[in-house]
């Protein structure tokens, strides 16, 4: 199949893209550029363009023979959105507005579109599993649900099939150390606790000891970015059929903060000098993923997402020579 990235040459499309072209598929990587590295995806056809102009998204559709959308393209930093929200529902909303009307014009019925567990807020429940009530806290989680609920609408109205995956923590690295996370201002905890470890981020802070968790500092659920991509080819071959549907990906394992710097510390052997400060505002104390749904219905088997793989492999990509340190 001939598929359009939205966001593809950013980190989890990229690892996205990769796996389609390894499975015989045709990645289209379309990417504005803001965040994501053209030479992530150097061997796919690339198209540079902005969701957020109707004229770039509707030519980019227009140009190739495409059978279905992977949407990955999103501003993800809840601190910034809370700050910038305006900026958020400009990028989240209006952009996949623009790309789902560019769809309907170019008849491409099948999306799949990357969700957070952010449209939970904190949860009552844990493992959180996809029929906990929704109720984002900041503007990143409500641009998250609201396009799920305008692909609800779409799909009702329009016809065009979607499955919405709800990622929790995505983290780790390939395993050639090709290509990894790498965004312009970090702000994700195992990179910066690898940063730290490598001498490379001078105050590095563990934000809240208070937290009603096992040692006070938050608990998240990391998972593997190849098992993030692997979900996104059984949704798609589901989706061929007719059969989209919401699922959570997660590890269904909780670690804490304080857990990820003493493993990160133990896998890169080095010391991370971490200083302890206040809690960060939109952070739930608690997220955990059931990921039963998704393993039953579509057989997903997450390969790579113990603790230990992911924060080895996002260190050897930190070591490799293709991270550039933009900062
Ligand atoms: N965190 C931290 N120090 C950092 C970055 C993150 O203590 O330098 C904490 C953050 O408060 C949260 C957890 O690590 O509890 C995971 O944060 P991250 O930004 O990686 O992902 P998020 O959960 O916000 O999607």
């Amino acid at each position: 199949m001939n598929i359009l990235i939205v966001g593809g040459a950013g980190y989890i499309g990229s690892h996205a893209a990769r796996l389609l072209a390894e499975l015989g598929h045709k990645p289209v990587i379309f990417d504005n550029l803001s965040t994501g590295h053209k030479e992530t995806v150097r061997e796919f056809q690339f198209i540079k363009g902005d969701l957020r102009k109707p004229a770039d998204i509707k030519k980019a559709l227009k140009s190739c023979s495409i059978d279905a959308v992977m949407h990955f393209s999103a501003l993800a930093l809840v601190g910034e959105s809370m700050e910038k929200p305006a900026l958020y529902y400009e990028n989240n909303i209006t952009g996949g507005l623009n790309l789902l009307n560019a769809m309907i014009e170019a008849g491409v019925k099948k999306i799949i579109f990357s969700s957070s567990a952010a449209v939970y807020g904190i949860p009552k429940k844990v493992p959180v599993e996809e029929n906990h009530p929704l109720n984002p806290i900041n503007p990143y989680g409500n641009t998250k649900l609201g396009f799920e609920r305008i692909l609800e609408d779409y799909r009702n109205a329009y016809g065009i099939g979607f499955t919405a995956l709800r990622y929790f923590n995505a983290a780790g690295a390939s395993l050639d150390a090709g290509i990894g996370e790498n965004h312009p201002v970090e702000t994700h905890l195992i990179p910066r606790a690898i940063l730290s470890a490598m001498g490379k981020l001078k105050d590095f802070c563990i934000f809240g000891t208070d937290y009603p968790t096992k040692d006070g500092t938050c608990v998240r659920d990391y998972v593997h970015v190849l098992d993030l991509a692997q979900a996104h080819i059984l949704a798609l071959e589901k989706l061929k059929l007719g059969r989209g549907a919401v699922y959570n990906l997660g590890s269904e394992k909780g670690f804490s903060v304080k857990e990820v710097v003493d493993l990160t510390q133990e896998v890169t052997g080095r010391k991370i000098k971490a200083r302890y400060g206040r809690r960060r505002p939109g952070d739930p104390p608690v997220l955990v993923a059931s990921s039963k749904k998704i393993k039953k219905e579509l057989g997903w088997n997450p390969a790579y997402s113990d603790l230990k793989t992911i924060i080895t492999t996002a260190y050897n990509w930190h070591m490799s020579d293709d991270y550039r340190l933009e900062d």
